[in-house]
């Protein structure tokens, strides 16, 4: 054991290991990358994050820089979730619900907690969280906040930012902060402070009032976006300031989380789902445009193409039969409607209807739960590309996530069937129809040259695809590795350069999950690409209290 990894052990309740097994699991995640850390720790409490962290900085400020890597249950597709220092695996113990109240549906938790268990919890109080990620299974919170994860249900319900009132955060020098928003009166006592919390209110409010031309300039025009840090909500009109926006989506490279406050939704379970038929993807636009125009719209809006439903025809021929039409549409579409009031949703089913009858589009309308689980079958299918291997070939999450302004949606699958054409590949496509956010795989092999030198070119094309389009490259799964090196181009230098000086305010030394994010450049990222792909070991490698 290293002279850190025996510190670590003597000062921490938690679990220090070294073992090459452990390191050489904790160098993946559910990216395609790779990066050995040097120790992992299972955190058993706040205490434990503290310290690591001051031990860190200690050694940061006499020229040794040992990165820490918050990590949840791994299932990053971007490489955010592997660093070459200190991995710190929250699900193992900061596990926990700490507070529900069933009248408010304000809960508090523990980062590592599975976001699968939480949500059945909340649903048993008639509470649901609505961004949860479509790996909400396998996945915690705390990666959901870090990531500012979104779902099916984003597009009515919004990001996981906008249900997180309030985070306990460590800081990079192991200082502890709860966030929320502060009037001008309670930061101007944040800013006398003398600690390194005052400092970064200081700094901050230099920053945000050198700069303010940054804050005006134009984003990305696209309903929902997990690119960069999110600096538009952080200090208001009002001189008041929040650093809630910042954490949520900034992927441990801010801070660490140890405590998050989240609002919930009451759940209601009577919804109506309707399946859709498509042809031609125009008119898939126009319908999505006019389902996103209605009042109280659609709760989710969500589509899968032909070529997903081809491949589970192949796969398993009988997972969707007498689900899907036959022969396959070029697109189908789930919608579904949740709306409290009964009748509100009976009404606003029928909007829905009108405007597929007015473009000739087949569809079903379910009520049932039974014969709604059936429908969702298809979108769920998904997941069996994910999962899917031939031969050495696997679906790699390379380019996926980009989202584009809803009325470029036919240009942007146009674009990525031509991309596809371009490179012989026949990937699937699935993902957020009314978002105009979609997701695709296509199969190569890591071990072969000639595809790992495909995959940087796909990642290329493909992103720049989504930024000519007006788009952001992450919607909802945030920058991590892969989709860093693009960020200046996304938002442009001014407000790349702003980012930049945010996590130069939060993390001086760089010992907070560096080469994620920001300053990652395309050739930083080559080298880690791995020779295999897999994700079968996720699950298997936790201690668990
Ligand atoms: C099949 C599949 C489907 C997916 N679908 C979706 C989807 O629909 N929507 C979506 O948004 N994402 C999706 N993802 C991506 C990912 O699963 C989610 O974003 C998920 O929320 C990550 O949670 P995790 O526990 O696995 O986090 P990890 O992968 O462990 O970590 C993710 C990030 O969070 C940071 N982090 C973790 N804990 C903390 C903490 N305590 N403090 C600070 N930072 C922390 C890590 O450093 C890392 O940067 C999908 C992934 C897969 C494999």
């Amino acid at each position: 054991m290293s002279k850190v990894a025996h510190y670590l052990q003597e000062h921490v309740l938690g679990q220090v290991i070294t073992s090459a097994e452990a390191r050489r699991y904790f160098s993946t995640d559910g990216g395609v990358f790779s990066v050995t850390p040097s120790l992992i720790m299972y955190p058993a409490n706040e205490n434990d994050v503290r310290k690591t962290a001051r031990f860190t900085w200690q050694l940061a400020e006499r020229g040794r820089v040992i990165p820490m890597t918050a990590r949840g249950l791994g299932t990053d597709q971007a490489g955010a979730a592997i660093g070459s220092g200190i991995v710190m695996v929250f699900p193992a113990h900061m596990n926990k619900i700490l507070e529900l109240d069933g009248k408010s549906g304000l809960v508090s938790v523990q980062p590592g907690i599975n976001y699968g268990r939480l949500q059945q919890t909340l649903h048993t109080h008639g509470r649901y969280l609505p961004p949860y990620p479509a790996s909400f299974e396998f996945s915690t919170i705390g990666g959901a906040i870090a990531n500012n994860a979104g779902g099916e249900k984003s597009l009515k319900y919004g990001q996981t930012r906008k249900y997180v009132r309030s985070l306990r955060v460590v800081l990079a020098n192991g200082e502890v902060i709860q966030t929320g928003r502060l009037s001008k009166r309670d930061l101007s006592k944040k800013l006398g402070l003398a600690t390194f919390e005052g400092e970064i209110y200081r700094a901050l409010d230099k920053l945000y009032e050198e700069h303010q031309n940054v804050l005006a300039a134009d984003q990305p025009n696209v309903t929902k976006n997990s690119a960069g840090y999110d600096i538009w909500d952080v200090r208001r009109k009002d001189g008041s300031i929040d650093l809630t926006p910042l954490f949520v989506g900034s992927q441990g490279t801010l801070g660490i989380v140890t405590q998050a406050d989240l609002n919930t939704e009451v759940y209601n379970e009577q919804t109506t789902l309707m399946a859709a038929s498509f042809d031609d993807i125009r008119i898939a636009e126009e319908v999505a445009l006019e389902l996103r125009a209605l009042g109280d719209g659609p709760s989710a809006l969500e589509l899968v193409d032909q070529n997903l439903l081809e491949f589970i025809d192949r796969n398993n021929p009988n997972y969707l039969k007498e689900v899907v039409p036959t022969p396959f549409p070029k697109l189908m579409m789930l919608i579904e409607f949740d709306n409290s009031n009964d009748r509100q949703q009976r009404r606003m089913v029928k909007k829905a209807q009108k405007i597929l009858e007015k473009f000739e589009i087949g569809y079903q309308t379910e009520r049932q739960k039974d014969k709604q689980a059936e429908l969702w079958r298809i979108r769920r299918s998904a997941a069996a590309v994910v999962a899917h291997n031939e031969g050495k070939l696997k679906a790699l999450p390379i380019i996926e996530d980009g989202i584009v302004p809803p009325e470029r949606f036919n240009d942007y699958l146009e674009g990525i069937y031509k991309l596809f054409e371009k490179h012989k590949l026949k990937a699937a496509i699935w993902g957020h129809a009314g978002d105009a956010n979609l997701h695709m795989q296509p199969f190569l092999d890591l071990g072969e040259v000639g595809d790992r030198q495909k995959t940087f070119k796909l990642i290329e094309e493909y992103y720049q695809l989504v930024m000519s389009l007006g788009g952001s490259t992450s919607g909802e799964h945030s920058d991590g590795r892969l989709r860093g090196p693009y960020l200046e181009q996304l938002y442009g230098p001014e407000t790349y350069a702003f980012f930049q000086q945010i996590k130069s305010i939060f993390d001086p030394h760089g010992t907070l999950n560096p080469g994620v994010k920001i300053n990652v450049k395309l050739d930083d990222i080559k080298p880690l690409l791995r020779h295999e792909y897999s994700m079968d070991h996720l699950y298997d490698h936790l201690p668990q209290s």
